[in-house]
């Protein structure tokens, strides 16, 4: 069983000033055997301090990892049986691609036959067989990336690490990626554990996400989940784009007023909000759950808002239109074929059954 598993794992760096940096804040979760878990968040989260300690490249200050049925807190990285894939792939640019496949397990002292086999397989896997004699430099960036990847499948590892490995490639070589990678971690059942900044990225492979902010776990769940029912601002506005709106607004009983507009509240949201009647509360709308309104199908067109529109942005398949209600600016993801862009001021529909509301305090989601 590959699992990888963090009990209360903490990380603390010294930094310049001589002051300890808390990097990694009591992290707890459990990667099942054969999943494919992406860890996403801003810079500096400490989603690659998470991977270098399952890696054991860094060691955790406290807290036990698990991999398989070890606790590894004291195992030297080389006997974890992990392979780590690294944004720059470290190649050896002197050798040929059938070396730098081959390099670890002739550390090893594996058999010559055992070798070949296994650099055939990956090779074989990763389309990579008419270029095993080349060097690096010869070789197209995602090219270089498949012997990357390559380098850790030989090693047969318990658990694959990623960190950001499409990040050196452009923006339609990363979309091929990904598939193959999804592709690969069917083929091979194996653990993989994902870093990205790129929450696209991590929705797209992900059967589960650990969204992380300031080295402190946010929420771990499904794509799906966590777009459906994100559990504070932070995921809420980090998961999904354009992002979600924020919009300041009150509770008043079964009513809900914001800057532009006032609507009755479905019941059981009225219900969920009575502890905040008479308070402000934030409501959140994601851009696709707001409609022109002369295009809101099946939305019930209550729910309207009077907004002066600030820029339209064409984009073909549909049209994002920024306003502002209150402060904020405010995107809605309409229909192109939405009319009535020109004027100064125009109405919008919300879908009332998707918005979000959350504490402006705690900013977690009132449920
Ligand atoms: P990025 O996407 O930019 O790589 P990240 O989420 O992977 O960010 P980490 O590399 O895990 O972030 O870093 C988390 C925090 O720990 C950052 O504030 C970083 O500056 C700090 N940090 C990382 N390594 C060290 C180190 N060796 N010494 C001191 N501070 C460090």
């Amino acid at each position: 069983m590959a699992l990888v598993e963090f009990r209360q794992v903490r990380k603390q760096f010294i930094d310049q000033n001589k002051k300890p940096f808390t990097a990694v804040e009591g992290s707890d979760f459990v990667i099942q055997d054969k999943e494919f878990v992406v860890f996403v968040g801003p810079s500096g989260c400490g989603k690659t301090t998470s991977l270098r300690m399952i890696a054991g490249l860094e060691k955790q200050t406290s807290g036990d990892i698990i991999i398989g049925d070890r606790i590894v807190n004291d195992l030297h990285p080389k006997d974890r049986d992990i392979a780590m894939v690294f944004q720059d792939y470290a190649l050896y640019p002197h050798m040929t691609i059938r070396e730098n496949l081959s390099f670890g397990l002739r550390n090893l002292k594996k058999p010559k036959e055992y070798i070949e086999q296994k650099v055939r397989e990956a090779s074989n896997i990763l389309g990579l067989d008419h270029m095993l004699d080349r060097k690096p430099r010869e070789l197209s960036g995602g090219q270089r990336q498949r012997v990357a990847v390559g380098r850790a499948i030989v090693r047969d590892p318990q658990v694959f690490l990623f960190d950001e490995p499409l990040s050196n490639l452009d923006a339609k070589l990363r979309v091929q990626m990904r598939v193959e990678l999804s592709e690969l971690h069917k083929r091979l059942g194996a653990t993989i554990v994902y870093v990205t900044h790129d929450q696209v990225e991590a929705m797209t492979l992900g059967e589960r996400i650990v969204v992380m902010n300031q080295g402190v776990i946010q929420q771990i769940a499904s794509p799906a989940e966590l777009y459906a029912n994100p559990k504070n601002m932070f995921v809420a506005g980090f998961i999904g784009s354009p992002a979600m709106n924020f919009i300041d607004a009150r509770v008043e009983r079964d009513r809900i007023i914001v800057d532009g507009g006032s609507f009755g509240l479905p019941e059981d949201v009225a219900a969920r909000l009575s502890a905040y009647s008479g308070k402000e509360i934030v409501l959140g709308i994601r851009p696709e759950d707001i409609y022109g309104d002369d295009f809101a199908p099946g939305v019930s067109t209550e729910h309207r808002l009077q907004a002066r529109i600030q820029v339209v942005e064409h984009l073909g398949s549909e049209n994002l239109v920024y306003f502002h209600v209150g402060n904020r600016l405010v995107t809605a993801k309409v229909h192109p074929e939405t009319q009535g862009y020109n004027g100064l001021s125009k109405e919008f529909i919300l879908d009332l059954r998707k918005c979000h509301y959350f504490d402006p305090a705690t900013q977690e989601r009132i449920t």
